[in-house]
């Protein structure tokens, strides 16, 4: 057994820290404020490699594994989650997905762009099938060569925004969710539209908005995997996808973790630091332990999903510790920096609007506890649905 990151490991987790000070660190705050979406910033990851980061060096990737773009993505969350999320969404749901199941000649089209500078998403969600995904009711119908897509799709990441949409769609609705196929989308295809960002607590600038499809076709050959083949590809996607919030949750617990013991440090009352009072002492110290915590199963669960086997129920125990600790990382840190915790201006407010999706995409808190009492009990009640 071998606790230490290797040394290509620590490269990566080293120098994405460093790009993280130096490019993210300083504009999360006005980001967040204007809520703007972060093309620049985007630019930027493309630039140093990080969307695109697990695509393969032939196709213009840094051909990184997923431990090595957990690492990563933890320094980025730690900046600025909303960036973390578009990064996420962009290399774990997206280009696996074309990388996985794409045809050769898909590949060889989209793969390059998405590494260089095309943002990817991910459509599964629809206003009636949430945690129920297998409920999704947009409908593909073959036409010779081409399907036809049309439906709505609810709460997607980068919508609008994104070029191109990895969409689920029915193509057999007898079959349930054996009838749900995957198909790759770009945001020009006629009949698509979305609609406008939506108001929301957190990762403010990674906007999250409704897309629509009406007949939108779509070559066979962008078809992702075989017909009825969808639900399965979700599945094995959003395994490496809730690592990659794992990571986020993990990087925010971090940062909040770090400026509480900063804080406590620095401020002084009844002639002390802060941190010499035991009230104080005992919550860092609880807090570090369970983020240390969260950091193992964070890596452990991106290690695991390099190794043969299903581990969709250690993946599920690394995002719902994780995301529960950010959540309360981001509440300490509030309560230890007193009055100006409530203040938007030290940052700490933000990590608990940004620690909160954590516990709600890419499956609930709830649907991970049905995922890792399945596994414990075995499927007593849950439907195949539970996402
Ligand atoms: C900011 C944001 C970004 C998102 N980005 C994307 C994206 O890019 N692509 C995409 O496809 N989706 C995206 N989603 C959708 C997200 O994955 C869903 O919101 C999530 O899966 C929950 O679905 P729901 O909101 O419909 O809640 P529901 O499924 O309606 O759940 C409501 C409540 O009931 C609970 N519940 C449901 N079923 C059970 C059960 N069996 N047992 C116990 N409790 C249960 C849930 O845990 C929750 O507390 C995003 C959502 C948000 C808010």
């Amino acid at each position: 057994m071998d606790f230490a990151l290797g040394p290509s490991e620590k490269a990566i987790q080293e120098a994405a820290r460093e790009f993280a000070r130096r490019e993210l660190v300083s504009g999360a705050m006005r980001r967040d404020e204007e809520a703007s979406f972060p093309w620049p910033e985007l630019r930027r990851l493309w630039d140093a490699g990080y969307l695109g980061f697990t695509i393969p060096e032939r196709w213009g990737g840094a051909g990184a594994d997923l431990l090595g773009h957990t690492l990563a993505l933890v320094e980025i969350a730690k900046a600025d989650a909303a960036l973390a999320v578009l990064m996420e969404v962009h290399n774990t749901l997206h280009a696996a997905a074309v990388l996985r199941w794409g045809g050769e000649d898909l590949k060889d089209e989209v793969l390059p762009r998405l590494a260089r500078d095309r943002l990817g998403a991910f459509a599964l969600t629809e206003p009636q099938a949430g945690s129920d995904a297998a409920a999704i009711e947009t409908r593909a119908v073959q036409e010779g060569d081409l399907w036809r897509l049309t439906g709505q799709k609810a709460f997607i990441t980068g919508a609008g925004e994104a070029d191109y949409y990895v969409v689920f769609a029915q193509t057999d609705p007898a079959r349930g969710h054996r009838g749900i196929t995957a198909f790759e989308v770009p945001k020009d295809a006629p009949g698509l539209s979305f609609g406008p960002p939506q108001a929301k607590m957190g990762i403010r600038a990674a906007h999250t908005g409704a897309m629509f499809l009406d007949g939108v076709p779509v070559p066979d050959a962008w078809r992702l995997g075989a017909p009825g083949e969808g639900f399965r590809v979700a599945l094995a996607l959003l395994d490496q996808g809730r690592v990659g919030i794992a990571a986020q949750a993990l990087g925010i617990a971090e940062a909040a973790l770090e400026k509480a013991v900063e804080y406590a440090g620095r401020r002084v009352q009844f002639g002390r630091p802060i941190g010499h009072f035991q009230g104080i002492r005992w919550r860092l110290a609880d807090l570090a332990t369970e983020v240390e915590a969260a950091r193992w199963l964070v890596y452990r669960a991106a290690w695991l999903l390099g190794q043969p086997g299903r581990h969709t129920a250690d993946v599920s125990k690394a995002k719902l510790f994780a995301s529960q600790v950010a959540v309360k990382a981001a509440l300490e840190a509030i309560q230890i920096h007193g009055g100006y915790g409530y203040m938007r201006e030290y940052g700490v407010e933000r990590l608990l609007r940004d620690a909160k999706i954590t516990e709600i995409y890419e499956g609930t808190s709830e649907i991970h506890r049905l995922v890792v009492a399945d596994e414990l009990l075995g499927r007593l009640a849950a439907g195949p649905g539970a996402k």
